[in-house]
């Protein structure tokens, strides 16, 4: 089922990015990507942690293509070290000043670990049993916590109206029901609050142009292969406004796109 349109797509042929046993399918009503068969949330506690899959696919990739990792490993590193640019907290400092802050798909705590301000009370929600409870100790050195769960149990466990900002950078394309995801997130951030998202581009040129070797392909963690379009057009159905969406959030020469939402 699509998630941005409703529509059943069962009857649609897969896309030939496949990977078998993993079908991938356009949208034939409103052109969204995702994967058919996603694997139920219990497996990622465990079997595909994010720990495991994310090592594995490093390796793959220093193995298929040894310079070009190294060169957008040592890039990456030079703008967050050399440069000092880090766009997520450049955005939580405009978008969310201060507050309970929620990273979904926190992994070890490394983001919450660089909200700038003394003023944000970082929580979080991860799946992986380990690295939810390296996180919560890290977050309640400051006041927050970290609940062990999927992202959409994990959000219903917060209270309604209470969180000044949620971020989201790379989580929201392994959620199998992320229109529900937003809806919750939507339940528990205050009025006014804002989700900061970055996911990959499925619109990009890269993509367009390396076909399967596609960066963003990542089966089966990926399950949704977001457009400026797609992305937009679920968001408000939500209920969000887009708070910033510039040219630059979705570059189509970068692999992924950055959208604020905003709980009106
Ligand atoms: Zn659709």
């Amino acid at each position: 089922m699509c998630a941005v349109c409703g529509r059943d797509n069962a009857a649609e042929s897969p896309l030939p990015y496949s990977q078998a046993p993993w079908v991938l399918k356009q949208c034939a009503g409103c052109g969204f990507v995702y994967l058919e068969n996603p694997p139920a949330y219990e497996a990622l506690e465990e079997d595909f942690a994010w720990e495991k899959t994310s090592a594995k696919e490093e390796e793959r990739r220093k193995e298929k293509r040894p310079a070009a990792k190294a060169i957008s490993t040592a890039w990456k590193r030079f703008r967050q070290k050399v440069l000092k640019r880090d766009k997520l907290m450049d955005l939580v400092k405009v978008h969310i000043p201060g507050g309970k802050v929620l990273d979904i798909g926190c992994g070890g705590g490394g983001t919450l670990d660089r909200l700038p301000g003394s003023d944000h009370i970082p929580h979080g929600i991860e799946i992986s049993k380990a690295l939810a409870a390296e996180a919560n100790e890290r977050a309640q050195k400051r006041g927050g916590h970290v609940v062990q769960a999927s992202a959409l149990d994990g959000a219903g466990m917060f209270e309604e109206n209470s969180f000044d900002g949620v971020l989201m950078s790379a989580f929201l394309e392994h959620e199998s029901q992320p229109d529900k995801l937003l809806q919750a997130l939507h339940r528990i951030l205050k009025p006014g609050g804002c989700v900061i998202v970055k996911v990959p581009n499925y619109g990009s040129l890269n993509r367009q142009v390396r076909g399967a070797e596609w960066c963003g392909f990542r089966f089966p963690d990926h399950v949704n292969y977001f457009t400026p379009e797609s992305v937009t057009r679920l968001s408000k159905q939500c209920g969000y406004d887009v708070a910033r969406f510039r040219f630059q959030d979705r570059l189509p020469t970068s692999d992924n796109l950055w959208i604020v939402l905003r709980k009106q």
